[in-house]
Formats: structure tokens, sequence, C-alpha cells
């Protein structure tokens, strides 16, 4: 049995110069969670060529989805970016990851903070009802450097809030706070000043970092993951795994080579 899917692409769309989505059929034996990563590309030279990626759409959702960077030198993605409706790509049979919700302690609130395609796993979570059900808040952050990389994630919320399902869920829940760093915008900044500023919780009119209520999912840049993890430790949060549930979960978005 080979260790992936061969599955169709139903759909492309690109979102900026750096940024493109896709959609995939599924075979009806792929099953993940929430939040985890495949490892998905592309048969190049005969030989797979495999990244590791979150998926994007939501486990009871029929196709699967994709957001994704484009690396100009990238060995996988400088060609990925050129797939189209009806080509191949190879989705690996296992799904793995850190990001899910019973890796974390019970929790009020849920922070879940991303920055660039680190949004992937969390555009999955968002579309999970038992996520709702978990937690009486969700705040959904996306940190850019600029406003064009917030569209993937700005549309999806809207769509989210027009959903017959969804809709009711998200307005009782979901708070989304897009963040920009390089360009004017509602909200600017990084994520840890914003944080630590307790800016975060200005803005959106809540209380402010609470060890007791909130639970945290973070994927993003490696530097970003790192001041994030430091910040929480000193003030008492515990790593959460597989084997032992924390305050917070941590993903890397990508791997700095
Ligand atoms: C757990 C995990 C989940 C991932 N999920 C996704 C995902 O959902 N979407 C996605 O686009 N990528 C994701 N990645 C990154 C992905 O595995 C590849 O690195 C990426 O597709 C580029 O592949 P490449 O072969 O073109 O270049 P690579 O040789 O893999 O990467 C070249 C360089 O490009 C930069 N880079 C790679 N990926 C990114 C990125 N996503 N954002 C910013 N810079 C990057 C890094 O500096 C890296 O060293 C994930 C990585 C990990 C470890």
């Amino acid at each position: 049995m080979s260790a992936f899917h061969r599955e169709k692409v139903l759909s492309v769309r690109h979102w900026t110069d750096t940024l493109f989505s896709f959609t995939a059929t599924r075979n009806s034996g792929f099953r993940f969670l929430n939040g985890q990563f495949a490892m998905i590309g592309l048969e190049v030279d005969g030989r797979p060529l495999l990244r590791a990626y979150s998926m994007a759409s939501a486990n009871h959702e029929e196709a699967l989805e994709f957001f994704s960077i484009k690396v100009a030198d990238g060995p996988l993605t400088s060609k990925l970016q050129q797939i189209k409706e009806g080509d191949t790509i190879l989705v690996g049979r296992k799904a793995t990851g850190t990001l899910i919700a019973d890796n974390l302690f019970p929790g009020k609130r849920l922070l879940l903070l991303s920055t660039g395609t680190g949004l992937a796993p969390f555009a999955s979570l968002i579309k999970d009802p038992d996520v709702y059900e978990r937690f009486e808040t969700i705040v959904l952050v996306h940190g850019c450097r600029q406003v064009s990389e917030l569209a993937y994630g700005e549309e999806l919320v809207s769509r989210l809030r027009d959903d017959e399902l969804f809709g009711p869920l998200l307005s009782e829940k979901l708070l989304y706070y897009p963040t920009v760093t390089r360009e004017p915008f509602r909200n600017r900044g990084r994520i840890t000043d914003l944080i630590t500023s307790e800016q975060l919780f200005n803005d959106l009119h809540l209380s402010p970092l609470d060890i007791e209520t909130d639970r945290i999912m973070m994927c993003g840049s490696p530097g970003m993951l790192e001041e994030l993890r430091q910040m929480l430790e000193t003030r008492g949060f515990l790593e959460g795994n597989h084997s032992e549930p924390g305050h917070f979960v941590i993903e890397k978005a990508f791997v700095e080579r």
C-alpha cells in the first residue's frame, strides 16, 4: 500500500504573489483531527516531493483545503504554485500534530495566535463545533506584514459568519483580530507586543491574559513562537503535548533552513 493518496485538485486561488490556497478531493479513508497536518506534495521526476501542510479544511468537509506560501526557489512550492484544476497531488495517509483541543487543560477562553500561513490549522479549528462547545470565547489573531496577506482569513471568517450553522456560533463566541506590522491598518503590531501591552485585550474589550481561564494554540514563524513561549513560561503557563495537556500548544508554520 502506498504511503499517500493521489488526489485531484478541484480549485486554486491566488491571494497575493506569495500566498495561494487550493482544494482537492479527499479519500474517504483519510481521517484527521482539526488542527493537524499531513505530508503533501507532488510527484517530481517519478519521485514524491513532500512537505508538511496543515489541513485548512475541517474533518467534516468533503474536500481538502490547504493555504500555502510560494517560496520562489522552494523545491516544492516553486512547482506547487503552478497547479491547476485536474492536476494530481499526493496526500500522506497519516495526519499528526499538537494543535488539538485534547492537548489543553479545560479553560474558558481559547486564543488562536497565528502569523502568515500559520492561520491554516485555525481555519480548520474554527469550523469545529467541538471547539465552540469547549470554550466560551475564541479569539483568532492573525498577524501579517501587509494588509493583502490577511485576505484569505478575512474571507474565511466572513463566509462562516454568513453560514447557517456557524453564523450563530461565531457571533456568540468568535472574536477575529487581524493585525499588520508594515502598513497602516486598524490593528497594528506584533502579536507578542499586543499581548504584553494588553492592547489586544483592550481593543476587544476583554480581560487581560489569565492562566486560570486562558488556553492558547499558536502557529507561526519559529522566531515568533519562541518569543511567545518564553513570555508564557515566565507567567507560569505550561506547554502541552500528546502525553501531558498544558495551558498552551505550539506548532511551527515552517522550519527555518
Ligand atoms: C508542521 C508544519 C506545518 C506546515 N504547514 C504549512 C502550511 O499549512 N502551509 C504552508 O505554506 N507551509 C506549511 N509548512 C511549511 C512547508 O512544510 C514547506 O516548508 C513550504 O511549503 C515550502 O516548501 P518548499 O519546498 O517550497 O521550500 P522549503 O525548502 O521547505 O522552505 C524554504 C524556506 O522557505 C521559508 N518558508 C517555508 N514555508 C514557509 C511558510 N509557510 N511561511 C513563510 N516562510 C516559509 C523558510 O524560510 C524555509 O526555510 C509547514 C511546516 C511544518 C513543519
